[in-house]
C-alpha cells in the first residue's frame, strides 16, 4: 500500500484527506492519505518517521513550509525560489522538496479570470503561502507587491528575498494596520489573505482592511476555504469587490502533488475528477 499524510498544526480543518483519499478510491489505487498533527519542535521528527515507515510522499501545511527546508536532501528550484515546500518526495532513497502552491494559486486566479500582469497585490501574511503567492504573482508580470504581516521582521524578509529574486518589480512592506495599508490600497488591484485569519477558531477575525478604501475593482482572494465564505469574503462583496475563497487553489495544489508522486496522467485524472465531483473532501 502507498502511504501519504499531511503534516500541519492545526490540522483537523484540513480537507486532504477525505480529498487524496476519495481520488485514490476512484483510481482504484492501493494507497491511503491521512493527517497527522505536528506541533512546533516535532517536525524533523515526524519526518524521520515518516521515510522510516516508507512514506511515498506528504504534505506540509501551516506552521512547518519554511521549517521544512532544511529536512530535505534536494529542492525542486521553484522550492527554494519560494523559500518553502509543500509536498515532500520520498524518491530513491533520498528526500526531495517541493512548491505545488505557487502553480496552484495561479491556476485558481487564471480560473477566475484574474491574470497578475500588469497589476499590484497585497500579501497579508509572509509564510509559506504567502511567498507561493507572491513568486506566483511576481512570475506573471505583477509589477507591485507588498507584504503585510504581524510580524514586521518576516515581511521585510520576504520583501527582500523576492525584491532580490524579481529586481524589475516594487517590493515592499506596510505595516500591519488599517491606516497604513489605506493609501496602499489604491495602487494595487489584488488583496490576498495568506493567514489563517477567518480559519476554524479565527473565523470571526480577518486581516487590517479599512473597507473604506475597498471598492468594487478589487480582487480579494482569501486562501482560507474553511469556512468557504469567510468574514473578508463577506465584507468584500458587501462592497461591491470580487472574490475568492482558497477552494480552487486546494485542489490545483493537490493535484500538483499528485502529479509528481503519481505522474502526469494521475494528475490529470485528480483535476477532472475533482471537477466532476465538486463535493469530494467535502
Ligand atoms: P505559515 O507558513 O505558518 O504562515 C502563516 C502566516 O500567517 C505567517 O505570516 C503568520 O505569522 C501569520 N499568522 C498566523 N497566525 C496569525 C494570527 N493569529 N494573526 C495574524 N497573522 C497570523 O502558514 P501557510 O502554510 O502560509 O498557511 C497560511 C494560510 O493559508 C492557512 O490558513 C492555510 O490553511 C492557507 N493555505 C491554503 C492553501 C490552499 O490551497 N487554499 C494552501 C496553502 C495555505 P507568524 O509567523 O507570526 O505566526
Amino acid at each position: 500500500m502507498k502511504r501519504f499524510a499531511v503534516l500541519g498544526c492545526p490540522i483537523g480543518h484540513s480537507r486532504s484527506p477525505a480529498l487524496m483519499n476519495g481520488l485514490f478510491r476512484r483510481l482504484g489505487l492501493d494507497a491511503t492519505y491521512r493527517a497527522l498533527r505536528v506541533e512546533r519542535g516535532r517536525l524533523a521528527e515526524a519526518v524521520r518517521t515518516l521515510g522510516a515507515l516508507r512514506f511515498v510522499g506528504a504534505n506540509v501545511t501551516i506552521p512547518h513550509k519554511e521549517e521544512v527546508l532544511r529536512l530535505v536532501d534536494w529542492l525542486s528550484p521553484q522550492a527554494r525560489g519560494i523559500g518553502a515546500v509543500n509536498t515532500l518526495f520520498w524518491r530513491s532513497g533520498r528526500l526531495e522538496g517541493h512548491n505545488t502552491d505557487a502553480d496552484g494559486f495561479l491556476s485558481a486566479l487564471r480560473g477566475a479570470g484574474f491574470r497578475p500582469r500588469g497589476r499590484g497585490a497585497l500579501i497579508y501574511g509572509a509564510g509559506g503561502a504567502a511567498r507561493a503567492a507572491a513568486y506566483a504573482l511576481l512570475k506573471g508580470g505583477a509589477p507591485q507587491l507588498h507584504f503585510s504581516a504581524r510580524r514586521s521582521s518576516q515581511a521585510r524578509a520576504a520583501a527582500r528575498h523576492f525584491g532580490l529574486l524579481f529586481p524589475e518589480a516594487d517590493v515592499g512592506t506596510v505595516a500591519w494596520d488599517e491606516k497604513s495599508v489605506a493609501p496602499v490600497l489604491k495602487r494595487k488591484r489584488l488583496i490576498v489573505n495568506a493567514t489563517p485569519l477567518g480559519m476554524g477558531v479565527l473565523k470571526a477575525a480577518c486581516p487590517p482592511l479599512p473597507w473604506s478604501a475597498l471598492t468594487a475593482r478589487h480582487r480579494v482572494v482569501d486562501l482560507v476555504y474553511q469556512p468557504e465564505r469567510t468574514r473578508l469574503l463577506t465584507m468584500a462583496r458587501a462592497k461591491g469587490a470580487r472574490g475568492m475563497n482558497g477552494l480552487s487553489m486546494l485542489r490545483h495544489q493537490a493535484a500538483g502533488s499528485v502529479g509528481l508522486w503519481l505522474g502526469r496522467r494521475a494528475q490529470a485524472r485528480a483535476l477532472r475528477f475533482w471537477k466532476e465531483n465538486p463535493t469530494c473532501g467535502f
